[in-house]
């Protein structure tokens, strides 16, 4: 089967809370979409059920058959091998180990389905449809609950010997800093992530700062999160203010050494904190800035994802048609 301009895709994103699934072009023009919760609670073969019945629907909602689909995308969270679909683990599903997933996929559709990493799909998605469009060497910067992204080098997404690569989260910037849900100590994502940033205001109120965050959260200290601490620091409140620096200082440390080791010509930043725009980017750019290689830090682009929560499935479907078209030698 060729690719060209009829060709239609059938992209997955399987999050922990959310089955987003999407019916699309090979131009990136989305004709149908779905998205479920993730009944993850209720086990691995109601997810995967809930997966199929959601593909199935959203093909129909594009007034399709299977038979006009040529290719399948699948994103999912957590560690898995592009190569033999097989999803390994995923800290957001629990209890799913060595899953054949794109296997799966197939069986039910009969159509070749691909898998890949849901952050490694997002850098994608913004390569071949969002603000990394025309770049050859992009890294795409996820930031959020976590730290995740995905490494584009000369226009191919690296994922490695057996596909664990981009967990760039998990570099390590503080020897000594806070644990990490990976184990490890003093990863960027325990020090820059938005969890990152709410514990260390919990801490900071715990030992007693005044702060109006507090307030907001009607003194429900759990409730904390990023969001709450950005509006805080929008409206002046001090200790808001000095905890987003802080994660800016430590977002500007990891940056750098990216540029170092990639020299990228675009960074592209996306998930929730990147809602903070300006007051969290411009001082994570001048950090960087100080830090990195004059000349490579000059030449690279930073600029915000622009497919929002399309990322992943669109990165999933532009995976697929990245691997048909190596088999039919198009692009
Ligand atoms: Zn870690």
């Amino acid at each position: 089967m060729s690719v060209d301009f009829d060709t239609k895709i059938l992209g997955i994103d399987l999050g922990g809370t959310k089955i987003l699934t999407v019916v699309t072009t090979s131009q990136g023009k989305i004709l149908s979409t779905i998205q479920n919760m993730t009944p993850v609670k209720e086990g691995r073969d109601a997810v995967i059920k809930s997966i199929l019945e959601s593909a199935t629907r959203v093909i129909e909602q594009a007034n399709m058959v299977i038979n006009d689909i040529s290719v399948i995308g699948i994103a999912a969270p957590g560690l898995s091998n592009p190569e033999t679909g097989i999803l390994f683990t995923s800290p957001n599903l629990p209890g799913w180990k060595d899953v054949p997933l794109s296997d799966m996929v197939e069986d039910k559709f009969g159509r070749k389905a691909f898998l890949i990493n849901d952050a490694n799909a997002a850098a994608l998605g913004e390569l071949y449809f969002g603000a990394g469009r025309g770049a050859l060497n992009l890294i795409y910067v996820t930031v959020s609950t976590g730290i995740g992204g995905g490494i584009i080098i000369n226009g191919k997404i690296y994922t490695g010997s057996i596909g664990t690569a981009g967990e760039i989260g998990h570099m390590v910037i503080d020897v000594e800093g806070p644990s990490c849900r990976c184990g490890n100590r003093g990863c960027w994502e325990a020090l820059a992530s938005g969890t990152a940033l709410a514990r260390e205001a919990t801490e900071r109120i715990n030992a007693g700062e005044s702060t109006s965050i507090l307030k907001r959260v009607n003194g429900e200290i759990e409730r904390i999160n990023a969001e709450v601490i950005h509006e805080a620091a929008r409206d002046g409140d001090r200790l808001a203010n000095e905890l987003v620096a802080r994660t800016a200082y430590y977002l500007g440390v990891g940056l750098s050494n990216l540029i170092n080791i990639f020299n990228p010509e675009i960074i592209i930043v996306g998930g929730g904190l990147s809602n903070m725009g300006n007051m969290l980017l411009k001082p994570a750019i001048k950090e960087a800035g100080r830090r990195a290689f004059k000349q490579a830090y000059r030449e690279v682009r930073f600029a915000v994802a622009e497919l929002g929560r399309n990322s992943g499935v669109m990165g999933a479907a532009a995976y697929a048609l990245e691997k048909l078209s190596c088999k039919t030698g198009i692009r």
